[in-house]
C-alpha cells in the first residue's frame, strides 16, 4: 500500500507564477468560455463539447483501459481536419484531443491550430509523457486552452503507469512553461491500489498552481460501482481541498460516491459528440455503435434528435464530462423517445419512443 510518505522527495515549492501575460490570457479564455455557455443556454441547435482521437496508440497500458491499441496508426493530418472543421460547422464549441494518446500524433499542432481556427476552444487530455519544455511551448504557440492529465497513483504499479513519481518532473515543466489551463485529475476505484494516493496528487497538484479533481475510475461499461470505505474518506478529503471545483455539480458526484444511481437527461450525441479514430460519431468512449455515423454526414437534424433522446444507461452513469455538459440543460424540456445504448455487451441498441 502506498501512503503519505511514500510520495517523490523532495517535492519542490510552487513555481508556477502568475505572470501579467498568464493574467491576461486566462481572462481572455474565461471570456470565451462564458460566450460559449452564453451561446449554449440561448440555443441547443449545437454541440457544446466534441472529444477527438486523433490516434488510438498509446505508449501506455492501464490495466482499466479500453480506449486504446498499441499498433494504430495516427489518423493523416487532412482527414483530421475535415473531422475538426466538420464539428466547427455544427458549431461546437469546445473540442478536446484525447486518445489514445494524442501527443504521438505527428501534427498534434496543427490539429490544435485548426481547433482554433474554427473558433472552439482546444483542449487536450494527456498523459503527460512526453513533455517537455520545447513541447510544452509549441503547444502554448499552436493555442491549446486546457489540458487535462489524469494521475492514477503515486508510484507505478500493475495496474497504472500514470503516476506521479514519474510525472512530477513533467508536472514541474508545466508550471513553469505552459501558458494554457492545466488541470490534475486523480483517481480511486477501479482498483487502484491506494486511494489514499488520490490525496497526494490533488494537493501536488494544488501546490504547483493547477486546478484539481477526483474522478471515479468507472467499468468498461462506463456504469456505476459504489466507493469502498477508504475511497470514500480520500473523496471527501480531496473534495474539501478543492471544494470550487465540484460546487456547480456536486450532486451528481455524490450520488456517484455513494452508489446511488442519479436523476439527470444524458445529451450525448448532442451537446457532447464521441469522435473515434475512425471518425464515427458516438455517445460518450463507453458506449461506442451508437449513432455510429460518420461525422462528415452529422447533421444539425442528428444533434437535435439525439438532445430529445434519453439514454437507458443515465441513472448509473459515471462520465462525468458528459454530466458536466448535459447540465447545461438540466432544466430544459423531458426527452421525448428512449434508446438503450449497445454498452459492454455489444447488443444492438434499441430506440423507443416514450411519449
Ligand atoms: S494512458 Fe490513457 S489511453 Fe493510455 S492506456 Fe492509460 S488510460 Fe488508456
Ligand atoms: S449516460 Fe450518456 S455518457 Fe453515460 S454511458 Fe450512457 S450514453 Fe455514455
Amino acid at each position: 500500500m502506498q501512503t503519505e510518505n511514500a510520495a517523490p522527495k523532495p517535492l519542490t515549492p510552487a513555481i508556477r507564477k502568475m505572470t501579467a501575460r498568464r493574467r491576461l490570457l486566462a481572462a481572455a479564455r474565461r471570456f470565451r468560455e462564458l460566450t460559449s455557455i452564453g451561446s449554449a443556454l440561448a440555443s441547443t441547435s449545437h454541440p457544446y463539447m466534441a472529444q477527438i482521437v486523433p490516434m488510438r496508440r498509446c505508449n501506455l497500458a492501464c490495466t482499466y483501459c479500453n480506449e486504446y491499441d498499441d499498433s494504430s496508426k495516427p489518423v493523416p493530418i487532412d482527414e483530421m481536419l475535415r473531422r475538426i472543421d466538420h464539428l466547427g460547422r455544427l458549431g461546437t464549441a469546445v473540442i478536446t484531443i484525447s486518445g489514445g494518446e494524442p501527443t504521438l500524433h505527428p501534427e498534434l499542432d496543427d490539429i490544435i491550430r485548426r481547433i482554433r481556427k474554427t473558433g472552439a476552444i482546444a483542449g487536450m487530455i494527456t498523459n503527460g509523457y512526453f513533455l517537455m519544455p520545447d513541447r510544452i511551448e509549441r503547444l502554448n504557440k499552436a493555442g491549446l486552452d486546457h489540458m487535462q492529465i489524469s494521475i492514477d497513483n503515486v508510484m507505478p504499479d500493475e495496474v497504472s503507469k500514470k503516476s506521479l513519481k514519474v510525472l512530477d518532473k513533467k508536472l514541474q515543466f508545466l508550471a513553469e512553461h505552459a501558458d494554457f489551463h492545466v488541470n490534475i485529475n486523480s483517481v480511486v476505484g477501479g482498483g487502484t491500489a491506494s486511494p489514499e494516493d488520490a490525496l497526494i496528487v490533488s494537493k501536488r497538484a494544488l501546490e504547483l498552481g493547477f486546478s484539481s479533481t477526483i474522478g471515479i475510475i468507472h467499468d468498461g461499461s462506463g456504469q456505476l460501482k459504489p466507493l469502498g470505505e477508504r475511497e470514500r474518506k480520500v473523496w471527501d478529503e480531496v473534495r474539501s481541498l478543492t471544494r470550487r471545483s465540484y460546487s456547480r455539480f456536486n450532486h451528481f458526484q455524490e450520488a456517484i460516491a455513494n452508489g446511488l444511481p442519479n436523476d439527470w437527461r444524458c445529451r450525448a450525441g448532442s451537446r457532447y459528440l464521441y469522435v473515434c479514430e475512425n471518425g464515427l460519431v458516438h455517445y460518450c468512449s463507453q458506449q461506442r455503435g451508437f449513432p455510429g455515423v460518420p461525422i462528415a454526414e452529422y447533421t444539425r437534424a442528428d444533434v437535435k434528435r439525439e438532445f430529445l433522446t434519453e439514454k437507458s444507461c443515465a441513472p448509473n452513469c459515471t462520465i462525468s464530462c458528459v454530466h458536466q455538459v448535459s447540465y447545461i440543460d438540466h432544466w430544459r424540456a423531458p426527452q421525448t423517445s428512449q434508446v438503450t445504448p449497445p454498452g459492454a455487451n455489444h447488443e444492438q441498441p434499441e430506440l423507443v419512443q416514450i411519449r
